[in-house]
């Protein structure tokens, strides 16, 4: 008996016909279909189905007509699949699956097209379109050209400059990245890092940055600066690396660097992955390398989770310095770090821009500042120019 659930069909009893609009797909449960497509006005054969098959589901993901006949060769029962079930997972999938499927449908279309004769003028493919389409490809290159850029040592890092407060001297730097595409120029790290993070570029994507710094350190040490250090920024892919610490002091040490003058900073909404960070700040704190809480308050402090992680540095995210003035802003940046202080770590704070935040920030006891009253981020060439002077 046929319902919205199941469907019945007699052996020759038809489907769907070629041309029809689509409505539903089909899961065959039991019995065999098979499907044709007219050419030169006779049916011919393009497959037959069975068990465990999808059916009409091409026509329901491209909203195109029905470009073949379905015909029991046996009794089937067929479960139908509204459209609305495929077009909510296709919508939430990733756009380059998506892309990749809509452009692999539209190529086997315009390939029997071809075959059955039924081509219009002019057979060329139609391009990927759809929602999202063009940016889900303009993505796909951007991480080619990445790859390109990673290939060719065409990433540098930045070396941000970190003030300890009270003493007025440079404590150490943030290595940032920054890649300059050769036709769109400056590409954030904030986009390019996020790219790589969705696949495994981010792997030597970080191997790259990692050696970087760790060759930045040496020649900061060989300028006879022994006690700078350098943080770099971990990604949430190498923080699911077991190896990550291990593969960090291989290359501290293949540069002859202290391993205390390395920091690493996690950035806050990583924390949610609690053990994976519990293990990494267990096993950096054995190497002797320290482990810092980046962009802190910006909405994933999680203070449950914060007295079990044993954090060297907090870095207050510069959302709250941008807003000092505000006296309720100002009472939240006393009591973290207060309660920084309490845990026994640092606290840096981001974004500094004004001679007025550095002194607030001063007379609350603040530790350290990073921002563009400190310094921009400088080449290693500027970093060492400007502390030999
Ligand atoms: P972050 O780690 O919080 O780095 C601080 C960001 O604030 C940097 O942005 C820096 O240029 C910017 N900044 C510093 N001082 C000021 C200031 O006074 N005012 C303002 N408005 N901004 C300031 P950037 O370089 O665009 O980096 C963005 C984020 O990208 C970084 O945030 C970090 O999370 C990530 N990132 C950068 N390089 C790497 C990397 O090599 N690996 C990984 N995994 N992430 C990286
Ligand atoms: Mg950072
Ligand atoms: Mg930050």
């Amino acid at each position: 008996m046929d319902s919205a659930y199941r469907i019945e069909l007699l052996s020759g009893q038809v489907l769907f016909r070629e041309g029809d609009a689509p409505t539903t797909a089909f899961l065959i449960e039991s019995g065999s279909l098979r499907i044709t497509a007219l050419r030169e006005g006779a049916p011919m054969l393009l497959s037959d189905l069975g068990p465990g098959a999808l059916v009409g589901e091409m026509a329901v993901l491209d909203e195109s007509p029905r470009s073949a006949t379905a015909t029991a060769l046996a009794a089937c029962v067929l479960t139908p699949i509204d459209r609305d079930q495929f077009a909510e997972r296709l919508t939430a999938a990733d756009p380059v699956v998506r892309a990749l499927l809509l452009s692999q449908l539209s190529r086997y279309r315009t390939a029997l097209a071809t075959f059955t004769g039924n081509a219009a003028s002019t057979t060329m493919e139609a391009p990927a379109t759809g929602e999202g389409a063009a940016s889900a490809l303009d993505k796909i290159r951007l991480e080619s050209q990445l790859r390109e850029a990673l290939e060719r040592n065409e990433l540098e890092i930045r070396l941000q400059p970190i003030l300890e407060i009270v003493s007025g001297r440079l404590a150490g730097y943030e290595a940032l990245t920054r890649w300059t595409h050769p036709d769109r120029g400056v590409v954030s790290p904030a986009d390019f890092i996020a790219l790589a993070e969705e696949t495994s570029l981010i792997v030597p994507v970080g191997e790259y940055v990692l050696r970087e710094v760790c060759s930045a350190l040496r020649r900061l040490t060989d300028a006879a600066h022994a006690t700078l250090f350098v943080a770099l920024n971990v990604s949430g892919r190498q923080l699911e690396d077991a190896d990550f610490v291990a593969r960090v002091l291989t290359q501290v040490r293949a540069h002859g660097v202290a391993p205390a003058q390395l920091k690493l900073e996690i950035t806050e909404s990583l924390i949610l992955d609690y053990s994976k960070v519990a293990t990494l700040i267990e096993h950096s704190h054995r190497a002797g390398i320290r482990v810092a809480l980046d962009d802190f308050g910006t909405g994933y402090s999680n203070l449950g989770h914060l007295h079990k992680l044993a954090f060297d540095t907090l870095k207050l995210d510069q959302s709250f310095i941008r807003q000092l003035d505000d006296p309720r802003c100002l009472a939240i940046v006393r009591a973290v770090i207060g309660m920084a202080a309490a845990l026994g770590c640092d606290v840096v704070a981001e974004g500094v821009e004004t001679a007025q935040q550095l002194e607030q920030l001063r007379a609350l006891g603040c530790q350290y500042a990073q921002g563009y009253l400190v310094g921009k981020p400088q080449s290693v060439d500027q970093a060492l120019a400007a502390i030999i002077s």
